[in-house]
């Protein structure tokens, strides 16, 4: 019941009870669990109920909850430096170790997501001079206006403002393309790639449920950038240290201009970064004309929480992500053969430990059009009773699940057998 009476009491006091949209639970007929604690794969409510997490704070826990390096970093740097403003050797020691580790010259430490995708495309308009972006219908690169936007009627046509509060006049440079349409980005450039400064896509997209690029189509935008004199930005905020130690990138062995992180680089705490080449980052204020700034960026206790976090998975990336891609396998087996076993068609989408259950008609999910053509409503069921036997997934279809390298063959094996008994 506290469950219930803290969402209901939460709806008074902010917006649809919660900070986020996501975890309003829309559609479901249970309350949100109210969490209290965490530990390793697990997370706890306020009423003392376990739930094998495969929501992870949406990405970031990817050592599980309360990992104790990343704990002891965050106290002993709180005891003597919780915010300064000012330079630190914190920060720095946190640059130097992403730009060593992951081949980009220089970064800048943002507090989100958010913060890092929004401004990597201002960079990019202004190293090119140009105004229009181009953006992927399913791809979500945060909050910012110009990334809010739906595709128009017809193809290629400019997108509209996807959210009430957004000016047209704020959208009007976005370009929307399909997900993994080759022909359709080379038909983009052909008609304006003078004019576009950069294009900024999810290599492995995770936010309408996890939908792996195609090799060809990401090789065809990086030529026709080169081609054009336009940035190619990887939004790695989810795939960043999660796929592969340096991401997408590592996989698909292609390299954008510039890479934005967020979620596990703050180890759970508010951090995000946008990095690349020395020559473009090298024009962000103070040193250049593109202005962008933070009062709380490179705040020490985040730094060290993410220093903490990207130093443990570097030192143990071998053997980290060799054990997720198999724990990986395992589940997607596991839950192929129940699925195939019930006569429920689904597709699954894995890369490592993302992985996405579309309850879905389709061969394939390739793209935005066939993720959206699941059926939310057994989503939704299938949701609530996961929850309900001590699961905790995502409320909505469209997003990613993830495994920690805490969970073990025990939580997995349960989570298909909690399949097997649901439906
Ligand atoms: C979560 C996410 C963002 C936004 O990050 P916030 O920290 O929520 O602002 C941007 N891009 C991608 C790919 C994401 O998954």
């Amino acid at each position: 019941m506290q469950n219930q009476k803290i969402y209901h009491e939460s709806k008074k006091y902010m917006p649809g009870g919660v900070n986020s949209p996501v975890r309003a639970f829309t559609g479901l007929n249970i309350a949100p669990p109210a969490l209290v604690r965490g530990e390793g794969a697990y997370v706890y409510d306020i009423e003392g109920k376990r739930y094998a997490d495969y929501v992870g704070a949406w990405g970031p826990m990817i050592l599980g909850h309360c990992d104790e390096d990343v704990v002891k970093a965050i106290e002993d740097t709180a005891n003597s430096s919780i915010a300064f403003g000012a330079v630190t050797e914190l920060e720095l020691r946190f640059a130097k170790l992403i730009c060593d580790t992951t081949g980009i010259d220089m970064i800048r430490f943002v507090n989100s997501g958010t913060e890092a995708t929004m401004s990597a495309v201002r960079l990019a308009r202004g190293y090119t001079g140009r105004d229009k972006i181009v953006k992927f219908s399913g791809c979500y690169h945060g909050h910012y206006d110009g990334f809010l936007v739906l595709a128009g009627s017809g193809i290629m046509t400019q997108g509209i403002a996807g959210s009430a509060g957004v000016p047209e006049d704020h959208v009007k440079n976005t370009i929307i393309g399909e997900y993994n349409n080759v022909e359709q980005i080379r038909h983009i450039f052909e008609k304006f790639g003078e004019q576009i400064a950069c294009v900024i896509v999810e290599p492995i997209a995770g936010n309408m449920g996890v939908v792996p690029a195609k090799r060809e189509f990401l090789m065809e935008i990086r030529k026709l950038c080169d081609a054009y004199g336009s940035l190619l930005i990887f939004d790695e905020v989810i795939t960043g240290f999660r796929v592969a130690y340096r991401g997408a990138r590592e996989i698909y062995e292609i390299e954008p201009e510039l890479v934005t992180y967020g979620k596990i680089i703050g180890g759970g705490l508010p951090c995000g970064a946008y990095g690349g080449k020395r020559e473009i980052m090298s024009i962000l204020s103070p040193v250049g004309p593109v202005y962008q700034a933070g009062t709380m960026s490179g705040n020490p206790v985040i730094m060290a929480a993410g220093y903490a976090t990207v130093k443990k998975i570097y030192d143990n990336r071998d053997k980290f992500y060799t054990y997720l891609e198999s724990l990986g396998q395992k589940l997607e087996d596991g839950l192929k053969k129940v699925f195939f076993e019930k006569g429920i068609k689904v597709v699954i989408n894995r890369v490592g430990s993302m992985f996405t259950i579309f309850f879905n008609d389709n061969d394939k999910v390739e793209n935005y059009e066939q993720a959206k053509a699941s059926n939310v409503n057994i989503y939704r069921h299938f949701a609530e009773q996961m929850i309900l036997k001590g699961n905790y997934i995502s409320p909505s279809q469209f997003e990613a699940l993830f495994l920690s390298i805490k969970h073990t063959d025990y939580e997995v094996e349960k989570f298909i057998e909690d399949v097997y008994q649901i439906f």
